[in-house]
């Protein structure tokens, strides 16, 4: 098959290289011509582990190719637009700035039956949108739409989607199903769950798959803060009913509230569309205040751990949203960092792969070159974000760099009893705060 995959994000890069190795001629195109640029030149724009080697391996074999103009179009088989869909400033709703103007780029170069996809995550009904914007550019076009909206996660994104738990293909005719079918064959080899359905259920698909794990995830954080009051210990909480297979253990986590370029904007756009269509939902509404809240909640945690801190230094470890991603959209060090600094706090921090997102979204704090850097002669020491190597800090080089041995862990990847038993002042989310023993 050949694909044009518009918008070569984190995304439309993965998916285009995924598909190209899955044997397809894939031309990724983009607006931004630096971004091509580089990918001409071998170079990835963003930090995803493994991308480098598929793409460097499919460009090679001639598979995968890069473009800023849409002349790849016409002889596509099948187009996808996997362009950004924020939120759109004031009332919640996705963006679709990008989705439709890509949709006319489209309709001026379509040639031939074309298949052409939403791989953005949309609301309802904006595949049938885009479908009026060609054919009102283009009446006699030969083109289906499909939905097929992408379930990767940045950090694992290749192999979720080399190894996805399902695909789902939002479309209304058979000629397109059998070219998104064709598109995936090697995951129907896997025998990889495809679920056909109509364009309407695939769009409200995505939408409810990220809102249910955003309220996982924020149901965990209450019950942490359950915790806390009454001396029981998340973890222990969430393995016990995560182990009834009706709840599942995923997304269980306490932590300082989800951020990341989807949960945020998603559900803020499903609480919208719910809203306009007459069935508001109370659940996702209340999702998305308890998680705002929760950002706060933790930079209120980090001042009374630190007795204030007005005048200290804090040493930040971790800013991106979630480890193995440079990705920092709507991070928790976002509102923390700020929020510290308002209070007086100066703030060292260390992130392996989020400074150079972290210099143009935060500001007046220094970045140093690794952990260690960041706790010399701080007043103690935030892990923001779970990154392997700060699971295996050396203690003791921790304690000689910080003036006082305080960690507040908002990610638990330690244990408190080993804390009191290294001798650090240990304040984790929802369990108990311990001493050193
Ligand atoms: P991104 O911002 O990383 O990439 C989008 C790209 O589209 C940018 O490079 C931009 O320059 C390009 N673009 C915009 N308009 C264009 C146009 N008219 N023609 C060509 N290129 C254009 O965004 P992303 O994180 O890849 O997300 C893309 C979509 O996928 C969003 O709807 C998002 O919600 C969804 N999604 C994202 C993830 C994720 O983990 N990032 C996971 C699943 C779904």
């Amino acid at each position: 098959m050949r694909i044009a995959m518009i918008g070569t994000g984190y995304v439309g890069l993965v998916s285009g290289a995924c598909l190209s190795e899955f044997g397809h001629e894939v031309v990724c195109i983009d607006k931004i011509a630096e971004k091509i640029t580089a990918l001409k030149e071998g170079q990835i724009p963003i930090f995803e582990p493994g991308l480098e080697e598929v793409v460097a391996a499919n460009v090679k074999a001639g598979r995968l190719s890069f473009s800023t103009d849409y002349s790849a179009v016409p002889q596509a088989d099948a187009v996808f637009i996997a362009v950004g869909t924020p939120s759109r400033r004031g009332d919640g709703h996705a963006d679709l700035t990008y989705v439709y103007s890509a949709a006319e780029e489209i309709a001026g170069a379509i040639e031939g039956y074309t298949v052409v996809i939403t791989k953005s995550t949309v609301p309802v009904g904006t595949s049938r949108k885009v479908e009026q914007i060609i054919r009102k550019v283009r009446p006699h076009a030969q083109f289906d739409m499909a939905s097929n909206p992408e379930f990767l996660r940045e950090g694992s994104a290749i192999e979720d989607f080399r190894r996805p738990d399902r695909v789902v293909v939002g479309c209304d005719t058979d000629q397109a199903r059998e070219v998104m079918r064709e598109i995936y064959r090697p995951l129907y080899l896997n025998e990889t769950p495809i679920v056909f359905t109509s364009r309407e259920s695939s769009e409200l698909i995505k939408y409810a798959a990220n809102a249910f794990l955003a309220t996982k995830v924020t149901f965990a954080n209450e019950m942490a803060d359950i915790c806390e009051k009454v001396g029981a210990d998340i973890q222990d909480v969430a393995r016990g009913i995560g182990l009834d297979g009706r709840i599942g253990g995923k997304f269980l986590h306490a932590g300082p509230g989800f951020g990341g370029s989807c949960f945020p904007k998603d559900t803020l756009a499903l609480r919208k569309t719910a809203e306009d269509v007459g069935a508001p939902t109370a659940i996702v509404d209340a999702v998305v205040k308890v998680n705002d809240r929760r950002k706060l909640d933790m930079a209120n945690k980090v001042e009374t751990a630190f007795g204030g801190v007005s005048g200290k230094t804090i040493a930040v470890l971790g800013l991106t949203f979630k480890p193995n991603t440079d990705d920092m959209r709507d991070a928790p060090s976002l509102v923390i960092v700020p929020h510290l600094q308002s209070k007086g706090a100066k703030i060292r921090a260390y992130d392996p792969e989020g400074h150079k997102e972290a210099k143009k979204l935060l500001s007046g704090l220094e970045l140093c070159k690794d952990a260690y850097e960041a706790l010399d002669g701080a007043d103690g020491v935030v892990i923001l974000t779970e990154w392997n190597e700060f699971r295996a800090l050396d203690f003791e080089r921790v304690k000689n760099a910080l003036k006082r041995p305080l960690m507040v862990d908002l990610r638990n990847i330690y244990r408190p009893a080993q804390m009191a038993e290294v001798g650090f002042e240990y304040v984790s989310v929802g369990r108990p705060s311990v001493s050193p023993s």
